[in-house]
């Protein structure tokens, strides 16, 4: 059945192969995490994630999607990680499932240490620290807040404070770089002074930071990072270029042509507001070839599919349709065709998430 998402298991294992050479040989973290959310935590691939021996930690952002493979990480020695900030309504399940929650929020550490207790259980939270980016963790500048906050943790006796991390490139777009990233290392090491503890991480981001392990540049004292995209795609996301020993395709959407016209390229009649509420604006290409195909905007997002005939456009699309210009091609399109998408990020987890997309695997 189509739409489908193809899955190519082997793929995949060359780009963790690939990913973890990086940032373990390269990088010289001692640890790395593996991002299942990309793919709402499919249980294929979380099942080739769990069996990867570089594979230490795995990730996703939400605890729905971390009690469904609990289980399998734990049989393979592996931890579970939350990586969004609890919601002060799930510290049960988070306690539950998880071995390792991400935290900005002392009074949602409390209700952790709580649920910890009552469960019999240490619960390990990572602590993060905002370098700039403007997402989640506290401020770097607030120095006064980070150190009450850790004398806080380290007096509760169901919480293992495990280490601090940072996030970047997600809301601000800010690149990791050696200010950054040191940064965060040097607030670790005040912390450790000043406690006299030793943290057994710290998480120096996301697919945004593997460009400094590729290149032996990941400051000294960053002992983990955290892979989704960059895993799932073969690109660093700080600058968009493909990582050495990675391939861009282990991932497609095929679609089937269900109608294939030629018509002109421009609307006729008066314009008004397409089917969300926009002004669309069109290019003359006179009479074309138009394909539709049975994918819309419930199920991905257009701008993030790449047709694998380059020779095709996407000219746009609604909600159950995606229209394509085939007039260029060198292949003689027909209804009932499937033609087939790289995809980026967004169009990606959006397809994952679709209840109307099946999965194939290869
Ligand atoms: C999603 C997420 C990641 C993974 O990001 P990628 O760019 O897919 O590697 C890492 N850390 C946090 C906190 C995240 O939310």
């Amino acid at each position: 059945m189509y739409p489908r998402l193809v899955i190519d298991m082997k793929k995949l294992k060359g780009n963790l192969d690939a990913v973890a050479h990086i940032t373990k040989d390269k990088g010289g973290c001692d640890s790395m995490m593996i991002v299942t959310k990309c793919l709402c935590a499919d249980p294929m691939v979380s099942r080739l994630i769990a069996e990867h021996p570089m594979v230490d930690f795995m990730a996703d952002s939400r605890t729905k999607n971390i009690a469904s493979f609990t289980d399998l990480a734990h049989e393979y020695l592996k931890q579970t990680v939350l990586l969004r900030i609890p919601m002060p309504c799930e510290v049960e399940d988070v306690v539950k499932y998880v071995d390792l929650s991400f935290n900005s929020e002392i009074s949602t550490i409390r209700l952790l240490n709580e649920a910890a207790a009552k469960a019999g259980k240490v619960h390990k939270i990572l602590l993060m620290i905002d370098m700039g980016d403007l997402r989640e963790g506290i401020f770097f500048q607030n120095e006064d807040t980070i150190m009450e906050t850790v004398q806080e943790i380290l007096g509760m006796e169901n919480i293992e404070l495990y280490g601090v991390g940072v996030n970047l490139t997600c809301y601000g777009a800010i690149i990791p770089k050696e200010d950054n990233l040191g940064g965060l290392v040097k607030i670790a090491r005040k912390i450790e002074e000043k406690f006299g503890i030793k943290l057994k991480m710290v998480s120096g981001g996301n697919s945004s930071s593997i460009y400094l392990a590729d290149k032996e540049q990941l400051p000294e004292g960053i002992t983990n990072l955290r892979l989704g995209e960059s895993f799932l795609l073969g690109n660093d996301t700080a600058y968009l270029t493909k990582l050495p020993g990675t391939v861009d395709d282990a991932l497609i959407l095929e679609a089937q042509i269900v109608e294939l016209k030629e018509k002109p390229s421009l609307p006729i009649g008066d314009v008004g507001v397409d089917a969300f509420g926009e002004k669309p604006e069109y290019e003359d290409r006179g009479i074309i070839k138009r394909a539709i195909i049975a994918v819309g905007k419930q199920d991905t997002d257009l701008g993030g599919m790449i047709p694998l005939d380059e020779k095709v456009d996407i000219l746009g699309g609604s909600s159950d349709h995606t229209i394509l210009d085939v007039t260029k091609s060198d292949k003689e399109y027909k209804v009932g065709d499937v033609v087939s998408f790289k995809l980026e990020y967004g169009a990606m987890l959006k397809l994952a998430t679709s209840p109307y997309v099946t999965k194939e695997y290869i």
